[in-house]
C-alpha cells in the first residue's frame, strides 16, 4: 500500500479559504519563544498581525501573552522597515529586560523582502549588544501554518545557541506543539523514570502559570539557554515529530551539525506510543518500569475494554495539527472508532505515508484533506455520516450546522475554559482523552435514544 491509496475528497479544488484549519505561521513561532526563560518576541509587521496572534493566544491560554511589534505601516511598507525594527528591539531591551529576543517575520515584511540577518546583525553591532540574543526567524504565513511556525522558531532557536560541548547524560527531548499540561505529563514520565532531560520548548509554566498575585512582564519558567548550550552533548535526541519536515526539524539539525543521534517517536498517546516511549527510557537507564506507570497501564487497558461496546458505533472526524492528527487516528483506531474523515489545514508530506500502516486493517477508507478548511471538512463529515469530531475550536460549525459533538483537543480552545490543562499524552492523559471521547458518543446516544425509539416503532406500526 502507498499513501495514494487513502481516498481523496471528490469534487472541484477550491479557490477560497472559509472558516480555516489553521493558523499564522509566526503565531506558532511565538508559542516556542515563549518556551525559552526570559525571552520576548517581536512581530515584524503590522499591527494587526500582533493583536491576531495575542488574541489567539490569550484565549486559548488564558494567560497575558506579551508580542511586541515592529509596527509597519504604509509608508515602511514602501521604504523598508528597518528602523521600525531597530526602534521596537530598543524599546523591548527597555521595557521588558529580556535576556533573548524573537523577531519573527510576517507576511508583509516577507513580501517586501525585508532581509532580518542583516537589519538584526546590523542592530547588534551599532548598539553594541552582548548580553541578550536575537534570534530572527522568517515565518511567512503564506508559506506555512502554526505547525511549521512552531518547527522553525524550535529550530533557530537551537540552531542560535547550541555549541559543541563536552559530552554528557541529560538526553535531549523535542516536542511538538501541545498543551502545557501534556508537557508537564511527559516530565512526570522523564522523572519516574528517572531520565535527566533538556526539553525544548517548555512553555508549561510560562503559558499556564499559577496563580501568583503581581503580572510579571515575563513570567518564570521556560528552557534555559544554557542547558540548550549543551545539546550537542547530549547521548540522543529524542524527538515527537514523526511529521515534522526533515528540513524544520531541530533533532536532525543536532543530529546533522554534532552527530547527535536521533530517535524519532510518535507522540506518546495511546498504549503503543506510550510504550514506545517508555520503552525507549529504559533502554536508556537498564532501570525497571516504575511501579506508578504499570498501574496506569493497565488503567488504561482496563478502560479500552470497558469503552469499545460503546466506540464501535463512533464514526469520527479527525482534525487538527499533523502529529497531533497522527496521534489522535492511532488512539481512536485502537479504541475500536477508526476515523471516516481525517483533516488538516497544514499541508504534510508525511502524513498520508504515515497514517497507511494505521489504517491497514480498517474496510472503510477515510477520507483524508490536507490544507483544507471547516467548509470542506463539513462536507466530507456530511458525506461519511461523522457521528463525533476531535479537533480544536474549530469544530464548532459542525456542531452548529450538523448537530456533531466535538471533542475538544489541540489549539485554539477558545470557545471553552481550560485548553492549556487539556491532558491526552501518557497512559493517564489517554484515559482521559478516552473517557471524553466515550461519554461524548454515549451522551449523544442518550440525548436521542428514546425519540429514536418511538419513531422506529411508529414507522413499524404504519403511523
Ligand atoms: S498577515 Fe500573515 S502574518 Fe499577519 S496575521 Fe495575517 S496571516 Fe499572520
Amino acid at each position: 500500500m502507498d499513501c495514494s491509496e487513502l481516498p481523496k475528497p471528490a469534487g472541484k479544488a477550491r479557490q477560497v479559504n472559509e472558516n480555516q484549519c489553521q493558523m499564522c505561521m509566526p503565531l506558532g513561532g511565538v508559542i516556542a519563544f515563549k518556551g525559552i526563560e526570559n525571552a520576548m518576541v517581536i512581530s515584524h509587521g503590522s499591527q494587526g498581525c500582533s493583536t491576531y496572534m495575542r488574541l489567539a493566544n490569550v484565549e486559548h491560554f488564558n494567560e497575558p501573552v506579551d508580542i511586541a511589534s515592529s509596527s509597519l505601516n504604509e509608508k515602511q511598507t514602501i521604504y523598508g522597515g528597518e528602523a521600525n525594527l531597530k526602534k521596537a528591539i530598543d524599546n523591548v531591551l527597555r521595557v521588558y529586560n529580556p535576556k533573548v529576543i524573537g523577531v519573527l517575520t510576517t507576511c508583509l515584511s516577507e513580501t517586501m523582502g525585508e532581509d532580518l540577518d542583516r537589519i538584526v546583525a546590523t542592530y547588534i553591532q551599532e548598539r553594541q549588544i552582548e548580553d541578550v540574543d536575537i534570534v530572527p526567524v522568517p515565518t511567512p504565513s503564506y508559506s506555512g501554518s502554526h505547525t511549521e511556525g512552531f518547527w522553525a522558531a524550535t529550530r533557530g532557536i537551537i540552531a542560535h545557541f547550541a555549541k559543541p560541548t563536552e559530552k554528557h547524560t541529560r538526553i535531549n527531548l523535542i516536542i511538538p506543539h501541545i498543551s502545557p499540561a501534556d508537557i508537564r505529563g511527559i516530565k512526570r514520565i522523564l522523572g519516574l523514570m528517572d531520565v535527566e532531560y533538556t526539553l525544548v520548548p517548555d512553555y508549561s509554566l510560562t503559558l499556564d502559570r499559577p496563580y501568583g498575585g503581581r503580572y510579571q512582564k515575563i513570567p518564570p519558567g521556560g528552557t534555559k539557554t544554557e542547558e540548550i548550550t549543551r545539546m550537542p552533548g547530549a547521548p540522543l535526541t529524542i524527538q515527537f515529530g514523526l511529521t515534522c519536515p526533515d528540513a524544520l526539524s531541530p533533532g536532525r539539525f543536532l543530529e546533522e551539525q554534532f552527530g547527535v543521534p536521533l530517535i524519532n517517536l510518535p507522540l506518546p498517546m495511546g498504549i503503543e506510543a506510550t510504550d514506545q516511549f517508555v520503552e525507549t527510557l529504559q533502554g536508556l537507564t537498564s532501570g525497571t518500569v516504575p511501579d506508578q506507570l504499570t498501574l496506569e497501564r493497565g488503567w488504561l487497558l482496563d478502560a479500552m475494554a470497558d469503552s469499545h461496546k460503546y466506540n464501535a458505533v463512533g464514526r469520527p472526524v479527525i482534525y487538527g495539527e499533523p502529529e497531533i492528527v497522527y496521534a489522535l487516528v492511532r488512539t481512536v483506531t485502537a479504541n475500536g472508532a477508526p476515523p471516516v474523515v481525517i483533516a488538516s489545514g497544514t499541508k504534510n508530506s508525511k502524513l498520508a505515508g504515515l497514517l497507511v500502516p494505521v489504517l491497514a486493517e480498517v474496510d472503510d477508507k477515510p477520507i483524508l484533506l490536507e490544507e483544507t478548511d471547516f467548509a470542506a471538512i463539513e462536507e466530507a463529515a456530511a458525506g461519511a455520516g461523522v457521528n463525533v469530531a476531535v479537533g480544536h475550536s474549530g469544530g464548532k460549525f459542525l456542531t452548529e450546522s450538523r448537530g456533531i459533538p466535538v471533542v475538544r483537543v489541540g489549539f485554539p480552545i477558545h470557545d471553552r475554559t481550560g485548553g492549556q490543562r487539556i491532558l491526552s499524552v501518557g497512559y493517564a492523559g489517554t484515559l482521559a482523552f478516552l473517557d471524553r471521547f466515550t461519554n461524548t458518543l454515549l451522551e449523544a446516544k442518550y440525548a436521542s435514544y428514546r425519540a429514536q425509539a418511538k419513531e422506529k416503532m411508529m414507522i413499524r406500526e404504519g403511523c
